[in-house]
């Protein structure tokens, strides 16, 4: 998603250098023939410019490339005439402030040359936030710095016509606003079955570095219509808790997940009597079979403990988890356990533990889904599944401070003023709140 918007930003950024380059070349020209030769000046007229990367620019040549794949720092600096131990010395001096290793294929860097082609000085952006400024020179040093991200808060109203994602994108709104509602919504609204005519507001967070839209932050409030029904999330986070709680304060998120993977289609249900394919005889099964892709990540479905994660015989490869004394989960025939995940490891819900395989007796690639409460095995999908904590209580007055503040928000009819263009917001400095 970020590197869609580094994409879309990045024509501007050469325009911006262009235009940059442009007034520099005009402002020398201005100022050239002017200088009266038999005229001692106190100081040498050097021009203190500096771009926005604090690079003194007066003298020097800026040449905006991107780095290719495969390429090291080395590679980048040796057609400026860098020596190559200079190179090495700066890499080893300031490992410290930015490993040199970890270049990224993609991202933008700048070379400053002087008149002779050498390089003076490189910029690095590793993304929008940040950069890192090498100093070539005869004594090479290494910044980092950092730049204001800038948090917007924006409202956004939609009436479902296809998708959630389309109608964002009919709004001009960066389409991770979807994938974040279906986050926080993921127990309550089947995303991938929305009617038309379902609706939706939401109160969300854009972070801006300078005017280009980095990150989308949290979602801070929601109430989205689905079919005639009213849902709505509201965020609360402090030191201790950050979660998305309906309007009674109780917590969206549920125990355990839905499912384990981003399957296709429930190949076989759990049933205590059915034919078995491979086996050819009746034989309970006492899952849910998901099939999926090979090679689809696998999900830890709630908090836990792993008390199992090796190769069986039926089982194939396979991870058991503990997560309470009610609960248990198991996860079979994956192609590979995820590395680390081992007897004793807590992992978190929807953590990866492993990636979808047919070992073990399986006929195609698929998760066979276990279910343990109170050491039985049963259907999850007929359980009812406890929901995570609500609020907690010594927060729950401030809590209700912040959502009636919200739901006037939510629910006030469509007004101008919280539901400005993206253009309007960049010149309206009362809707910057600090980060
Ligand atoms: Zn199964």
């Amino acid at each position: 998603m970020l590197f869609d918007i580094i994409m879309r930003d990045r024509p501007l950024l050469v325009i911006a250098v262009l235009i940059a380059a442009g007034t520099f070349l005009f402002l020398r020209f201005l100022q050239t023939p002017d200088a009266a030769p038999d005229e001692e000046s106190p100081v040498q007229t050097v021009s203190l410019a500096t771009d926005e990367f604090g690079v003194p620019i007066s003298e020097l040549s800026v040449i905006q490339e991107t780095v290719r794949r495969n390429e090291t720092f080395s590679d980048l600096l040796t057609p400026y005439d860098v020596g190559y131990e200079r190179i090495v010395n700066l890499a080893r001096e300031g490992r410290d402030v930015f490993d040199v290793r970890r270049l990224k294929s993609g991202r933008p860097y700048r070379v400053y040359t002087d008149s002779s082609g050498t390089g003076r000085y490189l910029v690095y952006q590793p993304n929008l936030a940040s950069y890192v400024v090498f100093d070539l020179g005869e004594e090479p040093s290494i910044r980092m710095e950092e730049r204001d991200v800038l948090v917007r808060q924006r409202s956004i109203d939609g009436v479902i016509e296809e998708s959630l994602y389309m109608t964002l994108i009919g709004q001009d709104i960066h389409p991770t606003v979807a994938n974040r509602m279906a986050d926080v919504f993921a127990w309550q609204i089947d995303f991938s079955r929305l009617q038309k005519g379902d609706s939706f507001r939401i109160l969300f967070e854009e972070q801006y570095v300078g005017d280009h839209l980095f990150d989308i932050g949290d979602v801070l409030a929601a109430r989205f219509v689905h079919r005639g029904e009213d849902y709505f999330a509201f965020h609360y986070q402090n030191d201790v808790v950050d979660e998305h709680y309906d309007e009674t304060g109780k917590s969206l998120r549920k125990a355990f997940l839905i499912a384990p993977v981003e399957y296709k289609r429930i190949s076989s249900g759990f049933t205590r009597r059915r034919f078995h394919p491979v086996q050819k005889r009746y034989k309970a099964h006492l899952g849910t079979d998901y099939a999926a892709d090979p090679g689809t990540p696998i999900n830890a479905t709630g908090d836990g403990v792993v008390t199992e994660a090796r190769y069986g015989q039926y089982n194939g490869n396979y991870v058991k988890i503990r997560h309470n004394g009610t609960f248990t989960t198991q996860y079979l025939h994956m192609s590979k356990i995820k590395s680390g995940i081992r007897p004793g490891v807590r992992v978190k819900q929807g953590d990866v533990i492993g990636f979808v395989g047919s070992t073990g007796l399986a006929t195609g690639p698929h998760v066979c889904y276990r279910f343990w409460k109170n050491g039985e095995q049963v259907d999850h999908r007929r359980e009812k599944i406890p929901s995570v904590g609500p609020i907690p209580s010594q927060y729950l007055a401030n809590f209700n401070v912040q959502r009636d503040d919200y739901l006037l928000q939510l629910t006030a009819p469509i007004n101008p003023t919280i539901d400005r263009s993206y253009a309007e917001l960049l010149e309206t400095p009362e809707a910057v709140t600090s980060p």
